[in-house]
């Protein structure tokens, strides 16, 4: 195997620190992996080491990400730009985690979350500009008053990305059915109440289960989804849903086994991937040394995986299901005393 490279893209605020952290656990690893290492987003100079970026992003085999508030914009690039249209965020417990929940032993489900379009796309503005459309409501039986002071947002469903998206959860869904897991993809959306546009992402989920006889199929209204997530995490398998309710949804998925700190997540497309946390950059704990780096551990584990270091992955993943098994080197947001430091030793210490 040729040497990889990997684009680091350490972030905002306090998010850099936990990718400092996986980057020395992965050093650890001694992997064939050249790591091209980008400044804090605080440190970018306008335009050029966006520029500087991009370029590197496409020479490279992946990239690890920390969160960004917006200073470190080549996050735009990595999305539209490589067009990784799956975000997959799984939401497993490991023993350890602290739960909320009485009984999240088992609970081991992924969303996958439409990446590139919906409410994403930045399409707002005063709702006098839809004047000359003469915008007709279904359900008020009359047209839009653009008269009222007030704004709007587009929502797009392509019919060509929903299937991208859906095909992608149920290879997924094969993937884990070989692993041992149920094989089943659930659907969710407001398609009840948006019946063009979740509507379409209904019905073109569904046109995609024929295609997967092996594969169990099942479709929620999104708020009776939400009671799910909470009330029976055990019965989902692979869950597929539009941008907005995946971003959401995957933060109330994320506090049921135990917070934002142990969610990861990888951004997939035909020909790149991209790897970060679910969590944002945390500004209120910066400086502060505490934050938990399990999140973006567990998403180098899975750019690992996605690179060919199948044996390197599974390792990582062991050594922190260990230190959560042990629990005597736990950060504060698990209940424990170890700082981020501390914390990625132990890591360390059980590859
Ligand atoms: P964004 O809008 O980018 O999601 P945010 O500030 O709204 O950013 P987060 O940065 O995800 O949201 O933080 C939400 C809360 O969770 C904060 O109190 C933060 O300190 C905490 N938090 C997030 N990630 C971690 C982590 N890895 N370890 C510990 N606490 C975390």
């Amino acid at each position: 195997m040729a040497t990889k490279k990997v684009v680091v893209l350490p972030g905002d605020d306090e998010a850099p620190q936990t990718v400092f952290a996986a980057l020395e656990v992965m050093r650890a690893l001694k992997l064939d992996i050249e790591f091209i290492e980008f400044p804090v987003g605080e440190k970018w100079v306008r335009g050029e080491t966006d520029k500087a970026a991009r370029a590197a992003i496409d020479s490279s085999d992946s990239t690890l990400f920390g969160s960004t508030s917006g200073k470190t914009t080549a996050i735009n690039y990595l999305r539209w730009g490589r067009q990784t249209y799956a975000n997959v965020r799984p939401c497993r417990y490991l023993k350890g985690f602290r739960s909320p929940l009485a009984h999240p032993d088992g609970i081991d489900y992924v969303i996958v979350r439409e990446n590139l379009e919906d409410l994403y796309l930045g399409l707002e503005g005063p709702l006098e500009a839809l004047a000359p459309l003469h915008l007709h409501s279904r359900i008020l039986r009359a047209d839009l008053n653009t008269s009222e002071r007030g704004k709007f947002a587009i929502k797009v469903i392509t019919e060509r990305k929903t299937r991208q998206v859906a095909r992608f959860a149920f290879e997924l869904a094969r993937k884990r059915k070989a692993q041992g897991r149920p094989g089943k993809v659930t659907c969710t959306s407001k398609y009840n109440m948006l019946r063009e546009s979740d509507g379409l992402f209904r019905q073109l989920v569904e046109e995609t289960a024929a295609d997967y006889p092996d594969i169990a199929y099942e479709q929620f209204i999104v708020d009776d989804f939400a009671r799910r997530v909470v009330q029976s995490p055990h019965a989902l398998d692979v869950v597929v849903m539009p941008n907005l309710y995946g971003d959401i949804l995957s933060d109330a998925a994320a506090g049921t086994i135990g917070g934002l700190g142990l969610a990861p997540s990888g951004c997939y497309g035909d020909d790149y991937a991209y790897f970060e946390s679910v969590h944002g950059t945390a500004p209120d704990i910066l400086g502060k040394g505490v934050i938990n780096p399990t999140a973006t551990m567990l998403s180098a584990a899975m750019m690992l995986e996605y690179l060919g270091f199948n044996e390197a992955s599974r390792r990582f993943d062991q050594a922190l299901r260990a230190v959560y098994a042990e629990g005597s080197a736990l950060t504060v947001d698990q209940g424990g005393r170890a700082g981020t430091a501390e914390f990625t030793r132990a890591v360390i210490a059980r590859l």
